[in-house]
């Protein structure tokens, strides 16, 4: 069995520890390969390697390291179908799904590239009579990634571009599921020139993440997943006084009101809650159809669900690929069944669907579960798979409502042709990430991404002007030349000083 191994200082190491994890192909039901865990020691060697990097990584200049981001763009670029294909085998999303995924991370690495303008400090001539101040950022040190299976190369590109165009290094703790994407970007990075132990890929589970949330040469963790990790993330690592920002679950809503191009809405709605088997942090999971427009709008959506065609990544014809494990499969299955049980319909059903040549695979097929409401588990829960559940409400201030109750704020979309309400929605929403007539709103790396409420904890969202901010810490210089005309100023003061 092929073993899928660690990036330290440069090379690959299968590391000390010596447990291993299966590394499985979705679309199959086959073990593919296993993937060394990290243990303690493992930790250390990684985290050192970035230490000692951050030595001269730190002090590079500008130049430098705009000089190796652009060569990285370019080879990411190169390799996006190489990329794309390793994320289908480990993942299951179709190979453009796949594709599209490393272009957004390959838009974080072109803001990167931007960092000279991006870190240009502020500076305010005369303050007081001979008398300047200036601030500038400076790079905090090793920084840590801790990454989720759906997006194995866009979410860790939403960091490490830009820690290490800031001049940090970096250790990725990429998921277990779907390791072989990060390996690929370390090569690319070394081919790039950036240096040896700038970046490193630690593979590993809560042992490898435990350890590089408590190691005290670790000085920031960017975290992305699920919400009890995020918050244990954010709670573990800001008691050992790490900068921690943490990106938890999301459950999207997407109101539709009677205005709205139905048409349209549904082709949007289908995409959005089923592209990428329904296993994105943005992917709407909850249809709020306002004002009697349900039945109309349903029938269109149930139709376009009926037609999708789910089958291996790797197949052209495929539109939907399987789930990333059995027991994502199960659990799927098993909420849904929850619905039924308490009392929703299952107007399409994805349970038990099987692919001719691949009846091992890990498939769901799209499944809507209509007349859902907020006490029932397939609301309350994150499925994370291809299930629409839908909700039906009177009005918008109602639909208002029902998402600002919800505990998670990441992402939410509105289809009207209505201005006044679309408004009403955004300012009325406490949700981070909005669409109006867009499914899946993700904001472009030159903005940053983020939710609200138990869908990010800290203070800064990621990537765009937020990134660099988190990836930075400010000096503010005041800086005094002293010169005989000024001597009047220059005089021992003892009141608290203030501009002259
Ligand atoms: P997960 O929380 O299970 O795992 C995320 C990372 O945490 C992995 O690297 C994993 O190895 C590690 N981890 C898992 N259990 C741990 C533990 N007990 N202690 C320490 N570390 C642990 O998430 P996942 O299943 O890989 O990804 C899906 C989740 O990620 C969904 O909830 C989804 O909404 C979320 N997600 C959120 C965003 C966002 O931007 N908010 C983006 C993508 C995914």
């Amino acid at each position: 069995m092929r073993t899928i191994e660690h990036w330290i200082a440069g090379t690959s190491t299968s590391g000390a520890g010596e447990r291993r994890s299966p590394v499985w192909n979705p679309a199959t039901g086959e073990q593919q390969a296993e993937v060394a865990l990290a243990d303690a020691a493992d930790v250390d060697a990684a985290v050192a390697a970035a230490r000692e990097a951050f030595v001269e990584w730190g002090q590079a200049s500008l130049s430098t390291r705009t000089k190796v981001l652009f060569a990285f763009r370019e080879l990411v670029n190169a390799n996006v179908d190489r990329l794309a294909a390793a994320i289908t085998d480990e993942h299951g999303k179709v190979l453009s799904d796949a594709a599209g995924e490393v272009q957004r991370g390959l838009e974080v690495v072109e803001f990167a590239c931007g960092i000279p303008q991006l870190l240009k400090g502020d500076f305010s001539a005369q303050v007081s009579r001979g008398v300047d101040l200036y601030s500038f950022r400076e790079p905090l040190g090793v920084c840590v990634g801790i990454t989720p299976f759906n997006f194995p190369a866009m979410v860790p590109m939403w960091m490490f571009p830009v820690a290490i165009a800031c001049g940090n290094t970096f250790v990725l703790k990429p998921s277990e599921r779907d390791p072989s994407a990060a390996l690929i970007l370390a090569e690319l990075w070394a081919e790039a020139g950036l240096p040896a132990g700038v970046f490193n890929v630690l593979h590993g589970d809560k042992e490898a993440v435990d350890g590089l949330l408590a190691h005290p040469d670790v000085d920031a963790v960017s975290f992305v997943g699920s919400t009890p990790i995020a918050r244990y993330i954010h709670e573990t690592a800001g008691r050992h006084g790490k900068r921690v920002q943490a990106l938890g679950g999301a459950k999207n809503h997407a109101i539709i009101l009677p205005d709205a191009d139905l048409e349209y809405a549904a082709d949007q709605l289908v995409a959005a809650a089923f592209g990428s088997a329904g296993e994105r942090c943005m992917a709407i999971s909850a249809a709020v159809t306002v004002g009697g427009v349900g039945d109309a709008l349903l029938e269109q959506v149930n139709a376009k669900a009926r037609k999708i065609q789910v089958g291996s990544g790797r197949d052209s014809g495929s539109e939907m690929g399987p789930v990333v494990t059995a027991e994502a499969r199960d659990r799927i299955e098993r909420l849904v069944g929850t619905g039924q049980s308490q009392g929703a319909e299952v107007a399409v059903d994805g349970r038990g669907v099987t692919v001719a040549g691949h009846e091992g695979g890990f498939f769901v097929g799209p499944t809507v579960v209509d007349r859902v409401t907020p006490d029932m588990d397939v609301y309350r829960e994150e499925i994370f798979g291809p299930v629409l559940s839908v909700l039906r409400l009177d009005d918008v201030d109602a639909a208002i409502d029902l998402i600002n109750a919800n505990p998670f704020g990441n992402g939410t979309a509105i289809f009207t042709s209505s201005g006044e309400a679309a408004r009403r929605f955004q300012r009325g929403v406490r949700v981070g990430m909005i669409g109006i007539n867009v499914p899946i709103p993700v904001p472009m790396a030159y903005y940053s991404f983020g939710g609200w409420k138990d869908s990010l904890f800290g203070e800064h969202h990621i990537h765009g002007p937020e990134g660099v901010s988190f990836y930075t810490r400010a000096k503010v210089v005041t800086a005094r030349w002293p010169h005989v005309e000024h001597a009047e100023h220059q005089r021992a003061q003892f009141s608290f000083p203030t501009a002259q």
